[in-house]
């Protein structure tokens, strides 16, 4: 028998890519000398994605399907398919939507089979099918996430990748909430290697994230990963306590030379800058308790409604 590859993809309403997109694997992957499974992660879509994935199943034998309770999100989807994939060699993530192009399949197993035992793919030269504001934000993000986290993210990193079985089986064993796997993966360690890709068209349909969607994401991957911000909170008092020594011995003088009391705009200067500064630093803190609160209460990742796989949650 042939060693078992397995493809996650997580899909929302992505009807109309899934047909093309087990079309072009198949293609691609054909004449393998591994055996491979396309699992697909319905996470909650509101198109006919789960009826397109239960009729493709009964034809294809290589298409399984997960069907979650409702959308859990890209990361929770990837991580069901994931869970489900312990009996697999290695396991290989990509979007549904045409983005990650098949054809480099075959040199991420080459890789793999080098002894990597994390390929993946990256963008070298922003994404040209992306609008400039995009482009602006993700290489801002990366700079701002890796200067923040202890975990450093390649600039242009997706999930596209393929995983080698013991790094699966740590991903498995992970049970935290709010997962931002592209930062766990690369925290896993092991042997990893990046190839350079560039992302095509999305096939049909729109991008799922919009501009909040994506500040949410920023925010959770810096988090995630890192406590370095609440050390904001530190060195910005340190900052201003020290500014604020600098203006008492003027405050002194003034008092003594009997100044003019025309201090109001400071003042209300120094009240606004302060009172935005303490929101922010609360905001922050605030993140991090909303973490342990959700944390404490262990809830699982994702709920699974059916799946033609052989799967026992942990509830
Ligand atoms: N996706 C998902 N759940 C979500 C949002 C997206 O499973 O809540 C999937 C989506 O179907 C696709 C992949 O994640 O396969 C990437 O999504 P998208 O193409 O919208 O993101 P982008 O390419 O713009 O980063
Ligand atoms: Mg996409």
């Amino acid at each position: 028998m042939k060693p078992l590859i397995a493809i996650v993809v997580p899909a929302y309403n992505e009807m109309k890519n899934i047909p093309a997109l087990v079309e072009k694997l198949d293609e691609v992957l054909e004449n393998s000398k591994y055996e491979f499974r396309y699992v697909f992660v319905d996470d909650g879509s509101k198109d006919g994605t789960a009826f397109t994935l239960k009729a493709l199943a009964e034809k294809h034998r290589k298409v399984f399907y997960i069907l979650l309770s409702r959308n859990f999100g890209k990361d929770e989807a990837l991580k069901a398919g994931v869970d489900a994939c312990h009996d697999a060699v290695a396991v290989i993530t990509m979007d549904a939507d045409l983005q990650h192009p098949p054809r480099l399949i075959p040199e991420m197993i080459a890789n793999w089979e080098e002894g990597n035992d994390i390929v993946y793919a990256y963008r070298k030269e922003a994404n040209p099918h992306t609008s400039f504001a995009h482009k602006i934000y993700s290489k801002w993000f990366y700079k701002l996430a890796n200067m923040l986290s202890e975990v450093q993210l390649e600039q242009g990193i997706s999930d596209f990748r393929l995983m080698d079985k013991k790094v699966v089986d740590n991903l498995i064993s992970i049970e935290e909430s709010g997962l931002f796997l592209r930062g766990l993966v690369k925290w896993v360690g092991y042997e990893q290697k990046g190839i350079e890709y560039m992302p095509d068209e999305r096939f049909s349909g729109d991008t799922a994230y919009s501009k909040i969607a994506l500040l949410k994401l920023a925010i959770k991957g810096m988090t995630a990963f890192s406590v370095k911000p609440l050390y904001l909170a530190v060195f910005l008092g340190f900052f201003f306590s020290l500014a604020s020594l600098l203006y008492i011995p003027y405050v002194i003088i003034s008092l003594i030379m009997k100044f003019s009391v025309s201090g109001w705009p400071s003042i209300i200067c120094t009240i606004v800058f302060l009172g935005g500064l303490q929101l922010i630093i609360l905001g922050i803190i605030g993140i991090y308790i909303g973490k342990i609160f959700i944390e404490v209460k262990g809830r699982p990742q994702y709920i699974i409604k059916t799946s033609n796989l052989d799967i026992q949650q942990k509830l």
